[in-house]
């Protein structure tokens, strides 16, 4: 496996190209817009300019790393001789199927198709190809050059033989690859969005504030971020989308949002990237400062 079609150039899609062009793979980095490309690829040379500048890598390797991507707006020409096609597009099932119907009849016949959904069903995504034995989940997480971890997702009907072929390639990148089967948000999701929400129910209720739920969980669990500012991180939307899939997908009242999730995400508070959610950054510092609506 040398070749690899990565789609999607955004916070994820950048991440997953700089770990495989890295490691010697040729990438084709795919997404609608040319502008998007041009930004994944900035993206791409500054965080390789942080490796150097931690002297993990040399200037070569940032030469050679940038030289295995080429960038296409046009998918199913950069499929067309790839050995994986790793999709990372926006967290939205039919635009998800829309693709896979589209990689499905333009990628060689023995290439396998990976998702890097947080939470849709690779069982659903794989039934709308003729090959549903080489669909497979590969939930990255952020930041992928850091982040060590690689959920591996089994569909329905993903094959033993996708498995192994995938959790090979995901050692051969430096990841430690961990098995799932395809049960809504899989195992990080399903563990993660419960606390988060009761994070936020514990807000909501009035048990303590904002800073005192994350130092409890800080300095109580050893926890690197507390659980509202972790969902600030993630994203806001991105929390109540998971949420509601687990929700949906069990049928289950432990997992209904907060509605002051539900509002928060209403009046555009999502977080890192609308500038504000739990906490506040439009302030231009590093620190912590909590959003006004919580003082
Ligand atoms: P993003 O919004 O930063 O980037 C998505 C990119 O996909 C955009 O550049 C968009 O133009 C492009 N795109 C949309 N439709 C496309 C199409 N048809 N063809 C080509 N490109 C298309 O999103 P993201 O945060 O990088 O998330 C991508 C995927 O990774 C989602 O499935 C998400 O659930 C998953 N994920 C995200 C995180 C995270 O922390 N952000 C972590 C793990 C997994």
């Amino acid at each position: 496996m040398q070749k690899i079609a990565v789609i999607g150039s955004g916070t994820m899609g950048n991440g997953i190209a700089h770990v495989f062009a890295q490691n010697g793979y040729q990438v084709n980095l795919i997404d609608l817009h040319e502008k998007n490309l041009e930004k994944a690829l900035a993206t791409i040379a500054k965080n390789l300019d942080r490796q150097i500048a931690k002297n993990l890598i040399s200037e070569d390797d940032k030469n050679k790393t940038l030289s295995n991507i080429s960038t296409f707006t046009q998918t199913a020409e950069a499929v067309a001789d790839r050995d994986l096609v790793v999709e990372a597009a926006t967290e939205n099932e039919a635009i998800k199927l829309d693709i896979f119907k589209l990689i499905d009849s333009h990628a060689p016949e023995h290439c396998i198709l990976a998702s890097n959904t947080s939470s849709i069903s690779i069982t659903k995504i794989s039934a709308v190809t003729k090959r549903a034995d080489k669909v497979i989940g590969m939930h990255f997480m952020n930041p992928v050059p850091v982040m060590k971890l690689i959920e591996i997702i089994n569909g329905y009907s993903t094959s033993a033989a996708t498995t192994a072929t995938i959790v090979e390639l995901s050692k051969a990148i430096g990841k430690v690859p961990v098995p799932s089967n395809d049960y809504p948000g899989f195992v990080a999701n399903r563990i993660l969005m419960p606390m988060i929400n009761e994070g936020i129910f514990t807000l909501f209720e009035g048990v303590a504030g904002v800073a005192e739920i994350d130092t409890v969980m800080k300095l109580g669990m050893a926890h690197p971020m507390g659980p509202l500012q972790l969902a600030d991180f993630i994203g806001l939307d991105v929390c109540l989308s998971i949420l509601r899939v687990l929700h949906d997908g069990f049928g289950d009242s432990k997992y209904r949002p907060c509605p002051l999730l539900v509002n928060m995400v209403a009046a555009g508070k999502l977080g890192v990237k609308s500038g504000e959610g739990f906490y506040s950054y439009t302030h231009g510092t590093k620190e912590l400062v909590v959003s006004e609506q919580f003082k």
